[in-house]
């Protein structure tokens, strides 16, 4: 432990932010990373509690007092060693986890956590520029062959487990580009695409094959990749996006969240986007109070909306949340994004009856209030209202992975549509069928990128079991 006074002497530091102003002008990322100076403080913060709750809130269970006390002691180069140790993509999560570990640290039962997704995004940040992330590659060669499907977090984080267990491994993806939800969902302000290339650069160096615009199941046959791989991990993701069903829904105007930010993605890697969906100029409704709908207001107010309000079906959460009740597991709180300092009137209790339209094209959205009691919902009698919408966001999270997939393969589903396969240790991955694993929201659902990351590499564990009667992987 670093400094034993340190979370009484020092205060809790948030990372600086560009300007609204400046930021929205552009799709550049503009959170600012730590000084070292300030690193070293916000390390100095962690009190060595005795049991980091934090590492259990952590979904890959960062060893974070042990890359504090380091940080404090600006002992960089072994702090991202440790940090690497349990996360194969810091860059990803130091800039987009949620930080689950910060609502399990031991100092938020009764002061502000300490900044762990700050300090982890320092100490990969400087590793990169440092170029102390190298290729790990191993020469002994086991012979034996595995294909990914999808290159989202969990395919590349199982991918590059296997090929540093010595393994042939092919990532097999159905987009023109690698990266899943990180290329194609979530906007270049939240990260840039950079980080992925550079991460593919050293995967390739390891001896990880990218293959895209490869769509098993359509394109690409499922008993070739069975016939001429050794394992299969089916790691695509749930893609199947909740739809509205109301009156209007087929207007020009309404679109799923992901029509707009993937196209948008791409048009800001360099791609000329035939009809692009813009927001420019419009009153933009954001159906939906997450992660998706959030990503929306930031992209309109990029594009110029003329105004944007976004929808919750749930009524607003309490801005504090009752500690003693729910430390050290994540709350329930209210939570405002930067996208949404950006600009956006929000409001929640709110269902949407219908949607207007005159000649084809939505020009309003008719609401109406909700009154929750408990998990039931009503709604509240004569609280219709009408409101100006040139273009309505679905942003209601996604139900399953797309089936064609599963079904190719012939997997056994659970109750929500999702690849059936446990994470016990007995059996943990496997699908019913014979050689295929899975991981990611393909098998758990919706989920967070970290989420994803933990479940490639105990994914990929579990394949290098099957595979060689024994793993030296870690879970
Ligand atoms: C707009 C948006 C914003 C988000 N923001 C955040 C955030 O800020 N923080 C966070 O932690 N999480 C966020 N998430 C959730 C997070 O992105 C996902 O939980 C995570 O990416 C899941 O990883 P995955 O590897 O399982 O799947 P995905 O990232 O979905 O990747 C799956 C890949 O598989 C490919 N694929 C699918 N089927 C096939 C097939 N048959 N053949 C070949 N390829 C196939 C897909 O094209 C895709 O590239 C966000 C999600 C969205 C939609
Ligand atoms: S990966 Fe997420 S939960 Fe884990 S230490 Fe980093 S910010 Fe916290």
């Amino acid at each position: 432990m670093g400094k034993v006074t340190g979370f009484k002497e020092f205060e809790r530091l948030s990372e600086g932010y560009l300007p609204v102003k400046e930021r929205v002008q552009n799709y550049k990322e503009f959170v600012l990373h730590l000084s070292d100076d300030d690193a070293k403080e916000q390390g100095a913060r962690c009190m060595d509690c005795g049991i980091p709750f934090c590492t259990s809130g952590c979904p890959v269970n960062n060893i974070i007092p042990d890359f504090n006390d380091l940080v404090y002691n600006q002992d960089w180069k072994q702090a991202i060693d440790v940090l690497h140790s349990t996360n194969n993509f810091p860059e990803f999560t130091g800039r987009i986890c949620p930080a689950p570990c910060e609502a399990a640290c031991t100092l938020n039962i009764n002061d502000d956590a300490v900044g762990i997704k700050s300090i982890e995004h320092a100490i990969i940040d400087k590793a990169w520029e440092n170029d102390w992330v190298t290729p790990l590659i191993n020469l002994n060669k086991t012979g034996k062959t595995i294909a990914i499907v999808g290159s989202g977090p969990a395919g590349l984080a199982a991918a590059q487990q296997l090929a540093r267990a010595g393994h042939a491994v092919t990532v097999l993806e159905k987009n023109d580009r690698i990266g899943g939800l990180l290329r194609y969902g979530i906007p270049d302000f939240k990260m840039e695409k950079s980080h992925i290339d550079r991460r593919m650069i050293q995967m390739e160096a390891e001896g990880v094959i990218f293959k895209t615009n490869q769509y098993v199941g359509d394109n690409v046959s499922a008993d070739d990749v069975l016939k001429d791989f050794d394992a299969v991990v089916l790691a695509g993701g749930a893609e199947h996006p909740r739809d509205l069903p109301v009156t209007g829904r087929e207007l020009d105007g309404v679109h799923f969240a992901m029509d707009f930010l993937a196209p948008n993605n791409k048009a800001v890697a360099g791609d000329v986007v035939a009809d692009q969906i813009k927001a420019t100029g419009k009153h933009v409704i954001v159906i939906g109070g997450g992660d998706t709908g959030s990503d929306c207001v930031g992209t309109s107010n990029r594009h110029g909306a003329a105004s944007i309000t976004q929808f919750e079906l749930m009524p607003q959460p309490a801005v504090e949340e009752n500690r003693a009740l729910t430390w050290p597991n994540w709350p329930l709180k209210m939570r405002t994004s930067s996208s949404h300092e950006e600009g956006a009137e929000r409001d929640w209790s709110v269902g949407t009856k219908a949607l207007i339209g005159e000649d084809g094209k939505v020009v309003a959205l008719q609401g109406i209030r909700l009154e929750w009691k408990g998990r039931e919902m009503a709604e509240v009698p004569g609280s219709e209202f009408t409101i100006k919408a040139d273009l309505v966001l679905l942003a209601m999270g996604f139900v399953s992975p797309i089936q064609n997939v599963l079904d190719a393969f012939g997997v056994e589903k659970d109750g929500r549509g999702n690849v059936k396969a446990t994470t016990d240790s007995e059996g943990c991955y496997f699908t019913s069928k014979d050689k295929v694993f899975a991981a990611g929201d393909m098998r758990r659902g919706q989920s967070l990128v970290v989420w994803a990351i933990r479940e490639g590499r105990q994914c990929a564990k579990a394949v290098d079991e099957y595979l060689m009667g024994s793993s030296v992987l870690p879970r």
